[in-house]
């Protein structure tokens, strides 16, 4: 992508490290889009660069900790170029501000999830003060402009509708560091699509931590149902997902839009997290595992080969053995294609993690082992759905040691096939002969 704004630093390295989530990926994606309009060009390694910034993740237990670990071992690069300058983004500065630089005398910059859109200003004000710069913003009032974004992927981008979450699960601190929901504008969004569009891109995501209730704080309010419409008569996309889905706010207009509109692929991530309906009560997602199940039946009813996958947490305070063998039951019988599991962990500020009946470590991770048993198992049965099928591939990436091609189905699924380098960025048809838990390998059919 060409930035066409003067530069002011050339010569100039960044290095950006993401964790977490598909948010955080693209929020990184936009950090650059911007640092590159100040002249800064990307360096793979943090050795060296002038700027070096971590895009943080509070979803793991001892985030902090680990971060300043981290932050500690970049403290010999800073002696080596005194003109380094280091900061930490994302999520963990939401909660921890100021600690931070308490913790790691060498932090120049640390701003939040609301304010990286600000970096040029603070790597500047930094560079003229020399004094370290904090910039922490709890909630926004309005969805903030676009910036430039310079994307990983030459093919699939992610397309933010919608920032924080004004769910308030209590095992979660997305509200705590991203703030109360604020969606984007349908025209904003659209304007993105028609960009990424003309730059070449052929399959987008639309990005929102709990996507399903986009909209619904628009005046006039939206749904996600009518926003697929919206965006899918665009000329040059053509493959539309979206992430992530609370069950709480399924409608019967997106499964309607999933169905009728053939650009949107019929794959769906919708969030469990656990099988048990009192778990569910104490996490406060307002639903039972039969009202999940119904949207569920519904979807298949309509889209007998959707890809569904979800994420479980097990040992959530007070979970029971009996609890917890519902979480396993829920996996078979909703037959998860791809399953994301973790053990719960107590977040700063999360009501979940003032429960006083927090399970013990081992039991904990006993669990997690025993879960992805089958997890692995089911996800093996769902593969062996597509052998001797045809897939339509998106070629993603060329692997030169293997001579392989990597692309994904419209399910999300990955393929691996042999075929030429030219073809990345086609859509091929892909006959699987075997399967994986984690992916398909076929043979591609030509036409
Ligand atoms: S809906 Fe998702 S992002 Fe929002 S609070 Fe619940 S788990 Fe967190």
């Amino acid at each position: 992508m060409t930035i066409e704004t003067p530069s002011l630093e050339q010569n100039k390295h960044v290095h950006i490290e993401t964790l977490g989530c598909q948010m955080n990926k693209s929020d990184s994606e936009k950090m650059l889009g911007l640092l590159a309009s100040e002249g800064y060009a990307w360096t793979d390694t943090a050795d060296n660069a002038d700027l070096i910034l971590i895009n943080s993740c509070s979803i793991r237990e001892n985030a902090v900790n680990r971060l300043i670990g981290h932050l500690g071992r970049l403290k010999p690069l800073k002696k080596k170029n005194p003109e380094l300058i280091i900061g930490v983004g994302g999520c963990v500065p939401q909660h921890e501000k100021e600690n931070l630089l308490k913790r790691v005398p060498h932090l120049d910059l640390v701003f939040g999830t609301q304010t990286f859109h600000k970096l040029p200003e603070l790597v500047r004000e930094f560079k003229e003060t020399q004094r370290p710069i904090v910039s922490i913003v709890r909630q926004i009032d309005e969805y903030p402009e676009e910036t430039p974004v310079i994307r990983e992927g030459k093919h699939h981008a992610w397309i933010t509708v919608q920032h924080g979450c004004s769910a308030f699960c209590t095992f979660c601190i997305v509200p705590y560091t991203r703030g109360q929901q604020i969606s984007r504008s349908v025209e904003s969004i659209k304007e993105e699509i028609r960009k990424v569009a003309a730059e070449g891109y052929k399959e987008i995501t639309l990005l929102g931590q709990n996507i399903n209730t986009y909209g619904f704080d628009l005046e006039p309010a939206m749904t996600l149902g009518k926003l697929l419409h919206e965006v899918h008569d665009i000329d040059g996309i053509e493959r539309i997902r979206f992430l992530t889905s609370h069950p709480i706010n399924m409608r019967d207009d997106l499964i309607d839009a999933m169905a009728d509109l053939p650009k949107v692929c019929e794959y769906m991530h919708l969030a469990l997290q656990s099988g048990d309906n009192d778990v569910l009560k104490r996490m406060r997602r307002n639903h039972t595992v039969e009202f999940f199940g119904e949207w569920v039946d519904k979807m298949r009813a309509r889209m007998p080969d959707m890809v569904l996958t979800t994420d479980l947490i097990v040992g959530y305070p007070g979970e029971t053995e009996e609890q917890f063998q519902r979480t396993v039951e829920a996996v078979r019988r909703f037959a998860f294609d791809v399953t994301n599991t973790a053990s719960y962990s107590p977040r700063p500020r999360t009501p979940a993690a003032m429960f006083k009946d927090q399970i013990d470590e081992e039991t904990k991770s006993r669990r997690l082992n025993e879960l992805n048993l089958v997890v692995r198992e089911v996800a093996l049965i769902q593969n062996r759905r597509h052998l001797g099928g045809i897939q339509q591939v998106m070629v993603e990436s060329y692997d030169e040691v293997r001579g392989n091609l990597k692309g994904r189905t419209r399910g999300n699924k990955i393929v691996h096939f042999s075929g030429n380098p030219r073809l990345v960025g086609e859509i091929v048809d892909v006959k699987i002969f075997d399967v994986t838990p984690n992916s398909l390998r076929g043979r591609m059919l030509v036409s």
